[in-house]
């Protein structure tokens, strides 16, 4: 497929997701960021943006928890442009219920080519970056253009 051009806001719309066993990971991560992620607008999945929301004071707005359905509202959100990027610790050492949900998110953020990091390393490399506060170009798979050029066989 094709690809054309978007433009992603300097005030960007950002997801965080950690499993168990990352969660208390995450949360000092926003602590630490806290400045900086004031001036994005958060989601989060349910208990990790409860969590985030009660431990940092950071406003969240919060979907259903992970394996109830949140990674895959946050994956259409993506789809649907919604989402500008991904901050997701996952847990490497722990198996998951919702493994299927857990892999369809991060395979959307690869598709539509927003910034993902699914550690502390990468999330603070992303976070230092001059684009984080201005507008970022992205390429993503043009669709519209795809249909328009499919032959109709009835
Ligand atoms: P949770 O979901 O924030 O509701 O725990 C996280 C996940 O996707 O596992």
């Amino acid at each position: 497929m094709e690809q054309k051009q978007q433009t992603l806001p300097a005030r960007k719309n950002i997801a965080l997701v950690a499993h168990d066993g990352k969660k208390a990971a995450l949360q000092a991560w926003c602590s630490k960021h806290k400045d900086d992620l004031s001036r994005h607008t958060l989601y989060g999945t349910g208990t990790t943006g409860h969590l985030i929301e009660r431990n940092t004071g950071l406003e969240v707005i919060k979907l259903l928890s992970g394996p109830m359905g949140g990674d895959q509202q946050l994956g259409a959100k993506i789809a649907e442009h919604e989402i500008h990027m991904l901050i997701f610790f996952w847990d490497p050492l722990a198996s998951q219920p919702h493994d299927p949900d857990v892999k369809a998110l991060l395979r959307l953020a690869a598709v539509w080519n927003i910034p993902v990091a699914c550690n502390e390393v990468s999330a603070d490399m992303i976070l230092s970056s001059s684009l984080m506060h201005s507008e970022l170009e992205r390429t993503l798979p043009d669709y519209e253009k795809y249909l328009a050029t499919r032959q109709v066989n009835l």
